[in-house]
């Protein structure tokens, strides 16, 4: 079998189905496919249950996974929703306290109402985790699955996926992988005893903030006709345009990742050494947060904490280079403030126990030099000392 990066490049040929040696695999633009007669079932027949286009970008992502099949939706939310439906009421699913925030409330309104029960658990700490699956015989019944993201959000501790699948399976309970961060690239998990991946594919796979999009790929045939039924009855799939604006994003993945990640680990080292900077996250940037947890690099998402003297806005609103916004993963550089831009909605006290600080900021780190990036931070940084200097000389004089 081909390498990651000719995958990338190509897909899984057996998937392609286009006779015209078009170099491109078409976006079949139909909603039904003929029957060439009554009782001759087509491969295809209504594009909701499936598309030639939709069915490369699915066999392409089942192959980068290492998985047996794969699912194409439209968002990541709608893959999550998929993939939580093949549970029913009164199942319990064990859930990592630091997620995406929309898969929080995906949790904790939506299938809460629905029935289906979840329990938050630092998912760093393994006897917790074993406690939490396990619930206890009275009452809790025993967890069905494990949710987690290979990297928490927004502090990026590191998920050790394969000793989380060991405690699951020992109690029986799946494990379901939100690998958005790091992409099949730096990590299958799969390969590391999860059952269920799940991707947002608007995020580094797309790569170029152009497309929302969401992917999921299952270990076994068992696994595959459930959440097949979820998507073609639940009906949130991905249109034909859609997938292969998603193709075309994975053909560059491997080369944008690398630069992404050598820019964020230079500007996690310029952060690191910057005297109004308290603490830098980012698992490459001591090296040992990778190591040994499964992780082939660290990605392009980071976050650091303002010292309390600047406003952080002050920083993040005379950037340039880098855009202000939500989102991550894609070419361009954003920066973010959670506790006023993404997370404000949650209690200051809930924020501060999932680690979102009043001065933390993301950022994710895209393709551009970095020596322009790190321009744009000195000189944010620089305005936003000359602004406290000035505000404390007026306070001094009152
Ligand atoms: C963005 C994101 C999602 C949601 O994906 P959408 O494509 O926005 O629906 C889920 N998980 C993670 C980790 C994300 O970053």
């Amino acid at each position: 079998m081909a390498q990651l990066n000719t995958q990338l490049v190509h897909g899984d040929p057996s998937a392609r189905t286009d006779a015209t040696g078009a170099v491109n695999p078409p976006i079949y633009n139909s909603s039904t496919y003929s029957f060439t007669s009554v009782d001759a079932m087509p491969r295809w027949d209504y594009a909701r249950s499936g598309n030639p286009t939709r069915d490369f970008l699915e066999a392409q992502i089942a192959q980068l996974e290492h998985g047996t099949r794969g699912f194409a939706f439209a968002s990541g939310l709608a893959a999550i929703h998929a993939v939580l439906s093949i549970f029913k009421p009164g199942d319990r699913i064990v859930v990592g306290s630091n997620i995406y925030g929309g898969t929080y409330s995906l949790f904790n309104e939506h299938f809460q109402r629905w029935g289906l029960l979840s329990t938050p658990v630092d998912t760093q700490d393994g006897d917790a985790l074993a406690r939490a699956i396990h619930g206890d015989t009275r009452d809790v019944p025993s967890a069905r699955a494990v949710y987690v993201e290979t990297l928490t959000n927004p502090l990026l501790q590191v998920n050790d996926i394969a000793q989380i699948a060991r405690i699951a399976h020992a109690s029986g309970a799946i494990v379901i992988v939100d690998n958005t961060f790091v992409t099949p690239l730096l990590q299958q998990p799969l390969d590391l005893g999860a059952d269920i991946v799940i991707h947002s594919a608007t995020k580094y796979l797309a790569g170029h903030s152009d497309v929302i999009a969401g992917l999921a790929v299952v270990r076994d045939e068992d696994l595959a006709a459930r959440v097949y039924y979820a998507q073609n009855r639940l009906g949130g799939v991905l249109p034909p345009a859609e997938c292969d604006a998603v193709r075309r994003g994975i053909q560059t993945l491997a080369l944008r990742l690398e630069r992404q990640q050598e820019n964020a680990l230079a500007v996690a080292r310029w952060l690191d050494a910057n005297p109004y900077v308290r603490d830098v996250h980012y698992p490459g940037l001591h090296g040992e947060a990778v190591a040994g947890k499964g992780l082939r690099g660290s990605g392009g998402v980071l976050s650091f904490e303002v010292d309390p003297v600047l406003d952080p806005a002050d920083i993040l609103d005379n950037l340039h280079v880098f855009r202000l916004a939500v989102s991550l993963g894609a070419v361009e550089s954003l920066a973010e403030l959670p506790a006023r831009m993404t997370h404000f909605e949650l209690p200051r006290e809930e924020r501060l126990k999932v680690g979102i600080t009043d001065g933390l900021v993301r950022l994710s780190i895209g393709i551009e030099d970095v020596r322009d990036l790190i321009d744009d931070l000195e000189s944010a940084f620089g305005l936003a000392v000359h602004h406290a200097h000035t505000l404390s000389f007026a306070l001094a004089g009152e």
